[in-house]
């Protein structure tokens, strides 16, 4: 931001650079101001006059240096854009990865995204029951749809299913044992650890069985006065294969219930729909657990639900009030937006049909094969024209599998087609972190030294923006 000048002192040279006033008027005139946030400007205008006076003073009386306004002036601007940029922001998933957690999970259905700029714009009924003019619960508004569609008798819901399965321990064993098969001890990421999660609910862990194999009969030994509940966790990240066994649902229910305790599932992912019907692999449903017979069943709402980050409890009615009124489900409560997307998410499912079309995670794990190959065929011609037929430009459409992701089916592998693609004399390293470091980025994976975009996670919308991204790559 300087340049060469003829002598004169560092003082001098220090002196004469514009005063914070001057630059606050000149940002004025230059549109800076309204246009950003003045404390932001006057932020951005002493850090780079410091840099300059900095400047002046490393280059000392020797080297000739003068104020530069037009690159002050672009520095300034750039950095009030950049301090501006929003963080969190919509990308582009060509990963394929439907049920990326670090990717936002599940995206929300249009209706549920009506549902939700409705219900923020203004004031709602949230807490207030419109035919009575009585305060009311905020649960009401959902609860009576997942009983519905889980067969259950009551359901709660909090901040996320962590949150669900802490709530259902902390209001039901604190103080008390729970038994749990050593098979189950999983973490699901993050903080997630069902030892840790036990202990923190005020619970004492009573594990049973072995890694690969519990029986019905450890449960059984393990239960004492002090057992208050037997929880089944689904494993969800992790498969033990080979010489395995763990009781089935129906068996830890008999056995609660001849012994009087309780019975809760974690589900993880809690599917509403009979997904093996749609070509996936068989999960049973929440209502199925619930018929089953156990006592609550905890689950997600942003993970096969396709709804908003939530954990939804459903079970006995007696239980799900003890968790309505510990203090903790306060501490944990859902705000209306997710109410209102959760409410709009669970109507889909009232006909399985339209939530396979209207939500999006749903659509996307049972879209077909022959479909994929069809979108990955049409986004290789659009950046073929995209790329004005470069010759660097290589691409090709090959067979591959797409994982579920996000704690729902992460072990599975759905059959897909994807675009491969490299840029001859520049490294798919290079060219992953360009992508990615767009203004809207797009996040891909790296195979074998080719970059892998996955149609699975792709809207038709999302082509035009690969397609400038493609440009973008090959002008250097
Ligand atoms: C994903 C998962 C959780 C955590 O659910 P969040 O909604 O992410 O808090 C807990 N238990 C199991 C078995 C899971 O798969």
């Amino acid at each position: 931001m300087v340049k060469k000048e003829e002598g004169c002192s560092l003082r001098e040279r220090l002196a004469r650079l514009p005063a914070v006033d001057e630059l606050l008027h000149e940002a004025a005139r230059r549109g800076l101001l309204p246009g950003f946030p003045k404390t932001l400007v006057g932020e951005q205008l002493r850090a780079r006059l410091a840099a300059v006076k900095e400047e002046i003073v490393r280059l000392g009386v020797e080297t000739e240096v003068v104020f530069e306004p037009e690159k002050f002036w672009a520095a300034v601007e750039s950095g009030l854009k950049e301090q501006m940029a929003w963080r969190l922001k919509p990308v582009v998933n060509a990963t394929g990865v439907v049920i990326h957690t670090n990717l936002g999970r599940s995206r929300l259905s249009p209706a549920a995204i009506a549902q939700v700029a409705a219900v923020a714009a203004g004031y709602s009924n949230l807490e207030y029951d419109l035919e009575n003019g009585y305060r009311s619960i905020r649960y009401a508004n959902v609860e009576e749809l997942l009983c519905r569609l889980s067969g259950a008798e009551a359901a709660v819901v909090v901040n996320n299913n962590a949150g669900a399965v802490l709530l259902a321990l902390s209001a039901l064993a604190a103080g008390r044992e729970v038994v749990v098969s050593r098979g189950e001890l999983v973490e699901i990421g993050g903080a997630f650890r069902i030892p840790e999660i036990v202990v923190q609910g005020g619970a004492m862990l009573c594990e049973v069985g072995a890694t690969n194999r519990t029986h019905l009969a450890d449960y059984e030994k393990a239960i004492t006065e002090d057992t208050a509940l037997l929880l089944k966790v689904h494993t969800s990240n992790y498969r033990i294969s080979g010489f395995t066994n763990s009781p089935a649902t129906r068996e830890l229910v008999a056995l609660g219930r001849a012994r009087g305790i309780p019975v809760i599932e974690d589900l993880g992912s809690g599917n509403l729909i009979d997904l093996a019907a749609c070509g996936l692999p068989g999960e049973p449903t929440v209502t199925e657990v619930i018929g089953s017979g156990v006592d609550l069943a905890t689950f997600s709402g942003d993970k096969l639900l396709g709804g908003p980050q939530s954990g939804i409890v459903v079970g006995r009615r007696e239980l799900v009030e003890k968790l309505k009124k510990h203090p903790l489900n306060r501490a944990l409560r859902i705000d209306k937006m997710t109410l209102a997307a959760l409410e709009a998410t669970l109507k889909e499912f009232l006909d399985p049909r339209s939530a396979l079309r209207e939500i999006p995670t749903l659509r996307m794990l049972t879209r077909k094969p022959e479909e994929l190959k069809k979108r990955a065929r049409n986004l290789r011609r659009r950046l073929l024209r995209a790329g004005g037929n470069d010759p660097r430009l290589v691409m090709r459409v090959i067979p591959e599998a797409s994982r579920a992701g996000g704690g729902a089916l992460p072990m599975v592998e759905l059959p897909t087609w994807v675009l491969q693609l490299r840029i001859e004399g520049q490294s798919v390293a290079c060219l992953e972190k360009r992508l990615r470091s767009r203004r809207r980025p797009v996040i891909v994976r790296i195979v074998n030294d080719w970059l892998v975009f996955d149609p699975r996670t792709l809207e038709s919308e999302d082509d035009a923006e690969i397609a400038a991204a493609c440009r973008e790559l090959l002008e250097l």
